[in-house]
């Protein structure tokens, strides 16, 4: 695609105030491959200004007529898929495949059910002698992050859309292409002008004159938990509605009555998927002691296959975080059984994937959020222990349990402290509640949970009923 060199504002294409610009570069070749307006303070105001003028009438639209613009937005990722795909290639380094898979493949998914969830959700209720009403929350804010760059705007903007709510989006300044693509989507639908709004631009700047504004009603942000921290200190001095997707250190606890070679097999492939850069990923693998040292050659194997097939990180700055951990986890003493600090090539941001045993829970390799394609495998004693290690962290974001049947793997999801977990490798469900326990954030995304962070309650009582 060619890049805009405006503001996508009140359904046009507007030039930016400032002239200050990003330069997208591709992670897998360090090129230059386009550039878009770095926004400032006077953007985002127009922005929350449009979306201020275009939430009456959003507002009032009927529902099925949202969701007539919701399934039209859908259908245009469908008939883009192709660009959408390429594009998120070239700006994030994941491989073709996954691009196309996953990268535009959950967006039309998630797409489509807001549009069918608009069409059916019951926005009134009788409750005794009241009528209780679902109103939209207002103006959004919505701030995203690179590592699922379609993704994690459509999480937020298909249902802000299906409530009625209208929305000012800040994306990452390292996939803005992606987020100009959607906003061409949106406006190809037929969504009324001002509805959607698109101010690309810096977090420090753009983002958090969005996060600010006194125009804005709820701030929805997904990204680091120490810019999340800050944003909801905004909001909360505000007193302003927040919906926080942050960080997460996911357990992959494998029971001993798991198929061992499966449940390492796949949690693998979860951690050096998107190379590494997923907040939900099961970074830990927890694995009984008497079945450790067979667990470990699997995972070393199955790591070793990776090779050069996963994508570089996105970025210079998340290759030395990275690369950073990897250091930290050998001088803190855990044993490098794959992968290392070496990158693979001269150019591009890769990493190897990499693979950690003898990682203790209180390791910073065990603790914090590495954000790259990294393992660590722990070793419990019996359940209790693995329970207090799977827990054992800030964050609460999501997870997985392997067990000989469902229902002992279940019984044992029931104790972790997080939002999602994944039974013997169930597969991913479009409408199933996700969002985080403890620091990993606050509010839930997709399904008729998602909806319901657009929208706020009004109950009108009548004499009789
Ligand atoms: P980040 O800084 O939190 O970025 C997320 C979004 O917030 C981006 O749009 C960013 O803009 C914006 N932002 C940054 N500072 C802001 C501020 N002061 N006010 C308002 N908005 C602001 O995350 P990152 O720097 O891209 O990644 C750092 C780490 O965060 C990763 O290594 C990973 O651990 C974690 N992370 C988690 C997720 C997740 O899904 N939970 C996603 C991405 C990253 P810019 O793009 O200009 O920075
Ligand atoms: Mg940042």
């Amino acid at each position: 695609m060619k890049a805009h060199e405006g503001m996508y504002i009140g359904g046009a294409w507007r030039p930016a105030v400032g002239s200050d610009i990003i330069e997208v570069v591709n992670p897998a070749d360090e090129q230059v491959i386009g550039q878009v307006p770095a926004g400032i303070a006077d953007d985002v105001d127009a922005a929350v200004r449009a979306a201020r003028a275009a939430l009456p009438a959003w507002a009032a639209t009927p529902p099925a007529e949202r969701a007539a613009r919701l399934t039209a937005l859908r259908d245009v990722l469908v008939a883009r898929k192709d660009e959408i795909a390429e594009t998120v290639t070239a700006e994030l380094g994941s491989p073709l495949p996954f691009s196309q898979g996953v990268h535009v493949g959950v967006p039309i998914l998630v797409a489509g059910s807001y549009a069918e969830l608009a069409a059916t959700h019951a926005f009134e209720e009788k409750v005794g002698n009241s009528v209780v009403r679902q109103e939209p929350v207002g103006v959004v804010g919505a701030i995203t992050p690179w590592n699922y760059p379609l993704h994690q705007i459509v999480a937020k903007v298909a249902p802000a859309l299906a409530a009625g709510c209208t929305v000012v989006l800040k994306p990452a300044e390292d996939t803005p292409l992606t987020a100009q693509l959607f906003a061409e989507a949106v406006h190809e639908a037929g969504v009324p002008a001002g509805v959607f709004n698109l101010v690309t631009g810096l977090g420090p700047v753009a983002g958090q004159a969005l996060a600010e504004h006194e125009g804005v009603d709820l701030v929805s942000f997904t990204g680091s938990t120490a810019v999340g921290r800050k944003i909801g200190a905004t909001a909360g001095a505000a007193i302003k509605k927040v919906a926080l997707e942050l960080g997460g250190k996911s357990a992959n606890v494998i029971l001993p009555s798991a198929d061992l070679a499966k449940a390492v097999g796949v949690g693998v492939a979860n951690v050096m998927s998107n190379s590494g850069q997923t907040c939900s990923a099961w970074t830990r693998m927890l694995v009984h002691r008497e079945q450790y040292d067979e667990a470990v050659e699997l995972a070393a194997a199955a790591a070793a296959k990776y090779g050069d097939r996963i994508g570089p990180v996105v970025n210079a700055k998340q290759r030395e975080r990275v690369q950073g951990y990897i250091d930290k986890g050998v001088s803190e003493g855990a044993r490098l059984v794959v992968g290392g600090t070496e990158g693979p090539g001269e150019r591009g941001y890769f990493v190897q994937p990499t693979v950690f045993a003898d990682v203790n829970p209180e390791m910073t390799i065990a603790q914090e959020e590495i954000f790259g394609p990294v393992l660590s495998i722990l070793r419990y004693e019996d359940e209790d222990d693995a329970v207090r290690i799977a827990n054992g962290t800030v964050y609460g974001l999501a997870g997985a349990v392997w067990a000989g049947d469902d229902a002992e793997a279940a019984a044992f999801a029931l104790r972790l402290e997080t939002g999602q977990v994944d039974i013997n490798g169930g597969r991913f469900n479009p409408r199933a509640p996700f969002g985080g326990y403890k620091q990993s954030g606050v509010g839930r995304e997709l399904g008729a949970h998602g909806l319901a962070e657009y929208l706020q309650t009004k109950s009108l009582q009548f004499q009789e009923r």
